[in-house]
């Protein structure tokens, strides 16, 4: 069995004794406010984390293209998106790793929840400090490592944080499925289950909206001559539930119908929203198909204008031969420090779905150990804040050092 070395073991007891500053630094980020619309918010959050990565490199800012919504009222509107925050450092013939992270939040602005507190059990509670700023505490702090062990120049490392992720990546994912083809493996800072567990499989997601246009009418003196864009979306919304479980692991979710108004008048305006899950790549045609399909059935109905928007943005991630020969070397690599590493598959998804798209072997959960996230619950296990940042430092090390046999489901391409 390989042995950490002395050099090493220095190293990460100066990362014990920095445990209490990578603390102290989170909060103030966590105190931040990141919510996924909060422009301004991330735009402050994104200046700190630039200066972060500044001090390994040059980093920089790679804007994104705004972000398109269809809004309750059926119209598309978009919003200026913050960017991404990025470092290249790049080594010429040696393997190259792509960190990624996200800085925005479930909680916006308005949310009740906007400061940590510390539960004085081990744990800490607050906004986004496992989900996933606690994440970037890790990397930053493992990346410090690989410095002191003079690796750094070892490895090729390029780092995105990303500021859309909580609303599934709709401005970065296109960026970062397409960095993902430059490099051998990704890590993402996603938080771990509360003991440890890592996830493995992954679902594929995608979120649509349906904007049903009817005619209005007097419900009382002419209701023949209205045409119920709400009924008309619910009928259509019904088909679509019934598209649940078709396909192995297929689930809809009928999430929100917008509409309507005076009880007098029939609606001449819906927009509904709906989330599908889906676990195998081959279904993906046949389920966009499906709803085509049906959404131009209700099209062609007299009066009425049905329109479609969305699709599945993220993949699934499958387990992969080459997934494999990672999550191998991650359990080995945590044996050596004595954590117990497990996989456990989720329908959840995350940027570890857009790497995978483009056959980018990746581990994405080698964040924080946390729980209760996306709730005024979420906590960070205080301790992991340094255990987790000597897992990946010795991860990455012994990638620097050759320890690693990397391979691609897919061709790395050269550097663009
Ligand atoms: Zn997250």
């Amino acid at each position: 069995m390989i042995e950490v070395s002395q050099k090493v073991n220095q190293i990460f007891d100066g990362v014990d004794e920095q445990q209490g500053d990578m603390l102290a630094e989170l909060i103030t980020w966590c105190d931040m406010n990141t919510g996924s619309t909060n422009y301004a918010g991330l735009m402050q959050l994104s200046e700190v984390l630039l200066a972060k990565l500044s001090v390994f490199g040059e980093a920089e800012f790679v804007s994104l293209p705004d972000r398109v919504v269809v809004n309750d009222q059926g119209e598309e509107v978009s919003f200026q998106s913050p960017p991404i925050v990025r470092l290249v450092l790049e080594r010429e013939h040696k393997p190259s790793v792509l960190l990624v992270g996200h800085y925005d939040t479930v909680y916006d602005k308005e949310h009740a929840f906007q400061i940590c507190t510390d539960l004085s059990n081990g744990l800490i509670n607050g906004p986004g400090i496992a989900d996933l700023k606690g994440g970037l505490s890790v990397m930053f702090k493992a990346l410090e490592c690989l410095q002191s062990a003079g690796l750094l120049d070892e490895i090729g490392i390029e780092v995105l944080l990303n500021p859309d992720e909580e609303i599934g990546s709709p401005c970065s994912g296109a960026y970062l499925v397409e960095r993902a083809k430059y490099h051998d493996v990704g890590l993402i800072f996603e938080p771990s289950l509360p003991d440890g567990t890592l996830v493995g499989e992954r679902k594929g997601s995608g979120n649509f909206t349906v904007r049903v246009n009817g005619k209005a009418a007097h419900a009382g003196r002419d209701i023949e001559s209205g045409r119920n864009a709400l009924v008309h979306l619910t009928k259509l919304f019904n088909e679509i539930n019934e598209l649940h479980g078709q396909k192995d692991g297929l689930t809809v979710n009928i999430a929100s119908i917008q509409g309507g108004g005076a009880l007098n008048v029939v609606p001449d305006l819906a927009v509904g929203r709906f989330n599908c899950r889906i676990e195998s790549n081959n279904d993906i045609a046949w389920l966009e198909e499906q709803l085509a399909l049906m959404t131009s059935e209700y099209n062609s109905v007299e009066g009425y204008q049905v329109a479609l928007f969305g699709g599945i943005t993220r993949r699934p991630k499958p387990l992969t031969k080459a997934n494999q020969n990672l999550q191998n070397f991650i359990t080995e690599t945590g044996n050596l420090l004595g954590i117990d590493v497990a996989y456990r598959a989720t329908g959840g998804v995350c940027d570890g779905n857009n790497l995978s798209q483009s056959g980018l072997p990746n581990v994405d959960t080698l964040g924080v150990r946390g729980g209760d996230i996306h709730s005024i619950n979420e906590y960070m296990v205080i301790d992991s804040l340094a255990e987790r940042t000597k897992f990946v430092a010795l991860i990455l090390m012994r990638m620097a050092q050759g320890e690693f046999d990397f391979i691609r489901d897919s061709e790395k391409l050269n550097k663009a």
